[in-house]
């Protein structure tokens, strides 16, 4: 067997699309990056256009964290259990990262840790949606209402996930995605940032386009293109645009297919849970995922590497995830030690990511579960 982790989904217009930009204009903000922006409309319809895309999402939580107008000492509450861009836009925005812990159910934001956290410094809040998996919104934007905190949602993860009828992403004041190669949607490096209010709109849209108001030049609406504000150069380029035109185009079939396959993973490994070796990747009520991630926390650390080891052995790429940024060696130079954040920690040792993609069948979920569950029950 050789199943990958991650294979790449083709919808078959990629080819057409790139060679129409290429044959075209290359300029920013063309005619590709209009059309995403329209198709964009139906997944954002309460955003109302106000979103443009970027780069990175990495570079959509820089221009949110710019919009924040923090100053020096200024904190931002965000999970250990995390990718550093967040952290890195906080830096970069002249603030201070505060970790907090996870809730071991969803791997998302601990509010009641948060909640502890909060001092007359904190200003904003970045929530990610682990694996597509929404965080608890109704509570989360009442905790930040009540702290007066700005909500930076990271939804790198989370395009056509939901909480409750909501697209993750339109919650918060600032709602980030990725269209990174390892996401569903995927044009290499892409990103998305998702504005409420329209002053935070145009400020963002001027910051992408070098502080200039050239976006709004090219609309009609200013008669002079000139430097209006402190800005820089974070918009994606044509051609990623051509490519994420042709992804999108299949969204609805990426994400019902990846749905598919969680929901199996689910019911063929149940007996990982019954027995007591493992939890299953949990999906509260109020969540819609996207099948972005499959994950399995097993009871202890020497279960899940023997676990991936055997998997390996059959072929079959599983992966650990991320580092807690606590513990890495910036997170040391940030002043935090290794028994800060037991649950992330915990989350570090135990939590397997299995293969999820559109070429993955049924077929092949069941074998990987009868894989695991054959081996937990000779090893375990
Ligand atoms: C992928 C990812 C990012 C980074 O996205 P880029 O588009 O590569 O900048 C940030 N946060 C989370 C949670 C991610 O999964």
């Amino acid at each position: 067997m050789n199943i990958p982790f991650y294979a790449r989904h083709c919808t078959g217009q990629e080819e057409t699309a790139l060679l129409s930009c290429l044959n075209g204009e290359l300029a920013t903000d063309g005619l590709f990056t209009k059309k995403v922006l329209s198709q964009l409309s139906s997944v954002y319809s309460d955003r109302d256009s106000r979103y443009m895309l970027t780069a990175s999402c990495s570079l959509a939580l820089e221009t949110a964290l710019e919009m924040c107008g923090l100053s020096n000492g200024d904190e931002v509450l965000l999970p250990s259990y995390n990718f550093p861009s967040a952290a890195n836009a906080v830096l970069k925005a002249g603030g201070v990262p505060v970790f907090c812990d996870i809730d071991p159910d969803t791997q998302n934001i601990s509010l009641k840790d948060a909640a502890g956290r909060i001092t007359s410094r904190t200003r904003a809040i970045i929530p990610v949606h682990y694996a597509g998996i929404s965080c608890d919104m109704d509570r989360l934007l009442k905790l930040a209402g009540e702290a007066g905190l700005t909500v930076i949602e990271d939804a790198a993860q989370a395009i056509d996930a939901f909480y409750k009828e909501a697209s993750l992403g339109t919650l918060g004041d600032f709602g980030c995605v990725s269209f990174h190669y390892t996401k569903n949607i995927s044009c290499g490096e892409g990103g998305l940032l998702l504005c409420r209010d329209r002053s935070d709109f145009e400020k963002a849209r001027c910051y992408r386009v070098h502080g200039t108001n050239r976006d709004a030049f090219f609309n009609g609406e200013c008669n002079r293109y000139t430097w209006v504000c402190p800005g820089s150069s974070t918009a994606v380029s044509e051609l990623c645009a051509a490519l994420l035109s042709a992804q999108l185009s299949g969204l609805q079939q990426i994400t019902t297919t990846r749905k598919r396959r969680l929901q199996d993973y689910l019911r063929f490994l149940k007996p990982l849970e019954q027995d007591g070796y493992a939890r299953l990747m949990a999906i509260p009520d109020y969540a819609s995922p996207n099948g972005h991630i499959f994950y399995v926390r097993f009871a202890s650390q020497a279960l899940r590497e023997r676990m991936r080891k055997l998997l390996m052995e059959h072929g079959i790429d599983a992966k650990t995830h991320y580092v807690p940024l606590h513990i890495s060696p910036m997170g040391a130079k940030l002043g935090y030690k290794q028994s800060d954040f037991p649950e992330s920690l915990a989350c570090y040792d135990t939590l397997l990511r299995l293969p999820i993609h559109t070429k993955l069948t049924r077929q092949q979920v069941c074998e990987i579960s009868e894989i695991m569950i054959k081996g937990i029950r000779f090893y375990g």
